[in-house]
């Protein structure tokens, strides 16, 4: 299938061919194994040089691991604001926002705090749904100062706790509930008492990359069911001779096509992701997914529903892009009131 961008051949190897072997592993055990964490730091995956780098890895890698896809995503959202002061070559890192009473309204809902003590910072308070967490090597944060929400970067420590999360969806991406018990930093990203502005850089592009984890499983998932309705004889007919299943194939195929032009198209602009594109890549590339999952299970029949398949999997981690990085709802609500600006 067409690329979304140029990316080295050896990391194209690697996600293409070496991860499809690991990921139900993955998912399984919930974690990716600590030997794969250091192949990827060696490829320099969790170094990209551009947004379409990335975003290229994030595709690739969603077809067999979206867990995998999200950890390089995550930490490259991240990297992409840092690296313009800061480089922390091979180094994993977390995003740490979201807190107990919910992520949709960020604002209201922050209640970490960071107090300074002999000139640093010293942050206390719990955070939910920390993906990387449990990889990480530094922490972008979210807390209170007196100047209002700021973001800080975090060097892994004992001051910080991690416990990870048992979800359905997204195994192995070290999503976890993190506690900063007077954990220290001097390291202030941006303007204090402008952390929300900061914060939203990253999401949004973490919200173009959910667009492309969406790609990546409805690519996957369509790729597999085409072998499958190849091979499988029915009434005498492969599948795929049969006029519903060819029609379900298409319909997949063309919104796949148009979805990745619209995604190739927002990446034209690297330096500046629309967060109006943005957002709409993002539901429409989580709605794509889940179709896809819906299709392939359905034609595989039975045998679709199997435990621990890759069509489970994929559906599983399809249902997550519609919470991650903003839910559904809180998009649409976006993307309505900026039509009802433009139109
Ligand atoms: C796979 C995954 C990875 C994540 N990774 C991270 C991470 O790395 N770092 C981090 O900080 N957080 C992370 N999160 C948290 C994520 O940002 C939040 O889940 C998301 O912002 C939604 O917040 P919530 O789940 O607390 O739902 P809530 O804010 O409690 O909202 C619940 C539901 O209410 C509805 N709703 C909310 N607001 C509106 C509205 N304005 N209009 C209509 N309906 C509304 C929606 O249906 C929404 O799903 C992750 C979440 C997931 C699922």
């Amino acid at each position: 299938m067409e690329e979304l961008s140029k990316i080295d051949r050896e990391i194209r190897e690697l996600l293409e061919n070496k991860l499809p072997s690991l990921s139900e592993r993955i998912d399984k055990e919930n974690m990716v194994p600590g030997s794969f964490i250091e192949t990827l730091r060696d490829y320099e995956v969790f170094d990209p040089k551009s947004l379409g780098e990335l975003m290229e890895m994030v595709r690739i890698a969603s077809r067999s691991s979206p867990a995998v896809a999200h950890l390089i995503l995550i930490n490259g959202t991240a990297k992409l604001l840092l690296n313009k002061k800061l480089r922390l070559r091979r180094k994993i890192v977390a995003v740490s926002i979201t807190e107990a009473g919910g992520g949709s309204d960020i604002k209201a809902n922050l209640s970490t705090r960071a107090d300074i003590v002999n000139g640093k910072f010293l942050l206390k308070g719990t955070k939910f749904f920390t993906s990387n967490a449990l990889y990480a090597d530094y922490f972008l944060v979210l807390a209170i100062t007196g100047k209002g929400p700021t973001l800080f970067l975090l060097e892994k420590s004992k001051n910080i706790k991690i416990e990870v999360m048992e979800l359905t969806a997204m195994r192995g991406a070290g999503i976890s509930v993190v506690h900063y018990n007077d954990a220290v930093t001097e390291s202030v990203i941006g303007e204090e008492g402008k952390g929300l502005k900061y914060a939203l850089m990253a999401i949004n592009t973490g919200r173009l990359g959910y667009s492309v984890i969406g790609l990546g499983i409805a690519e996957g998932l369509l790729s597999e069911t085409v072998k499958y309705a190849k091979e499988k004889v029915v009434f005498g007919k492969p599948l795929i001779g049969l006029q519903g299943p060819r029609w379900m194939i298409a319909e997949l195929y063309s919104k796949i096509d148009v979805l990745r032009a619209y995604i190739k198209d927002i990446l034209a602009n690297e330096k500046n992701v629309d967060p109006l594109k943005a957002s709409i890549a993002k539901v429409l590339g989580a709605r794509l997914s889940q179709e896809a999952s819906w299709i392939s299970i359905q034609l595989q029949g039975g045998r679709g529903l199997a435990k621990g398949s890759l069509y489970e999997r994929l559906s599983r981690d399809s249902r997550a892009l519609d919470i991650g990085e903003g839910a559904r709802e809180v998009l649409l609500d976006f993307i309505g009131y900026r039509t009802s600006k433009i139109l």
